[in-house]
């Protein structure tokens, strides 16, 4: 695909807090965004973009657009260990000298980031339990072991990033919540005085699931719980880990809520008319159809629907051949 990458850009949200958009290599995502907030003599900086070949001259452009520079970084924190909002955690640290924090629960980027061949094995049982045919298996590996990683080197937080934890700022104090569900790793930052808060990619301005599978027991109930604990916040600003900030919190969330049980709705549906793979039920669900380069994304995501509907005892699986395939519970 020869689509021009976008640049990184800096730009001032309010007084003492900047956006720095900066560029990804992904079709239909192409920015994420880091967070400058004013903290004495320098900043925090919230997240770091994905680590490329020119990941650093990116956040730099961005920086220098509004007259900061990589050493004004004095603390360093990430709202989750995907790459791209951690990716650039270690070059960053070393380049500023500061700390990273981050939230514990990071085995499901750490443990994939340092085994290629693990984190590729990972993805390919979870297709081939989904009843992805071999051939398609087999074109999918050939493309994914190509694909950069997105992370520079793995660095353990020097801090855990947790609830009685907080950042120092000078638009005040910053709350960390914990948000598991997109990721186990996942914390929201509140700033109860201004209500602002940084919501990573738990609830983004154009509503867009994605859990991490394999990791945690019920990423879609623990999502869901989360969508929960955001909501008591009443927060009036949210700062995304992609696209622009937004003032409809509460409405966002509300979006979330309605998304999750309108799929969960169609998986079940989808089942009442026989035992399906969710390679079967995944066209049920989503108005795209599984193609060799969404299919990693949906079906992690069918799969996510299948076992919180299992823990509620609505629908049950048995292997078939090395797919798995579910049925509605005898009720
Ligand atoms: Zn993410
Ligand atoms: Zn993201």
């Amino acid at each position: 695909m020869t689509r021009q990458r976008e640049l990184g850009r800096g730009e001032r949200v309010v007084p003492g807090l900047w956006r720095l958009r900066l560029p990804l290599p992904w079709p239909g995502v192409p920015h994420c965004n880091a967070w400058a907030i004013a903290a004495g003599s320098g900043i925090v900086l919230v997240d770091t973009g994905m680590h490329l070949p020119d990941s650093i001259a990116q956040l730099e452009r961005a920086l220098d657009q509004v007259n900061l520079r990589v050493e004004h970084v004095r603390l360093l924190v990430c709202t989750h260990a995907h790459s791209d909002h951690w990716g650039q955690a270690a070059p960053i640290r070393e380049r500023a000298g500061c700390e990273f924090w981050m939230h514990p629960n990071h085995e499901h980027a750490v443990r994939t980031a340092e085994d290629h061949d693990l984190a590729l094995a990972r993805r390919i049982e979870v297709a081939r339990q989904s009843g992805v045919p071999e051939e398609a298996l087999r074109r999918y590996a050939d493309r994914a072991r190509a694909m950069p990683s997105g992370i520079a080197s793995v660095i353990e937080p020097d801090r855990d990033l947790v609830p009685d934890v907080s950042l120092e700022t000078d638009l005040g104090t910053w709350r960390v919540i914990e948000t598991p569900g997109h990721a186990p790793s996942h914390v929201c930052l509140f700033q109860r005085e201004r209500r602002m808060l940084i919501s990573g990619d738990h609830v983004l301005g154009r509503i867009s699931l994605y859990y991490d599978y394999g990791w945690s027991p019920d990423p879609v109930g623990e999502f869901l719980s989360s969508l929960d604990a955001v909501d008591r916040l009443d927060a009036r600003l949210a700062l995304s880990g992609h696209g622009r900030p937004f003032v409809d919190v509460h409405g966002h969330i509300e979006g979330n809520r309605k998304l999750v049980r309108e799929r969960l709705d169609r998986v079940d549906a989808a089942l009442a008319s026989g035992r399906k793979t969710a390679v079967q039920i995944a066209p049920h669900v989503y108005d795209e159809p599984l193609t060799e380069y969404n299919a990693g994304w949906l079906l992690q995501e069918t799969l996510c629907y299948l076992r919180h509907l299992e823990l509620l005892g609505q629908v049950e699986h048995e292997p078939d051949r090395g797919a798995e395939v579910w049925a509605l519970s005898e009720r």
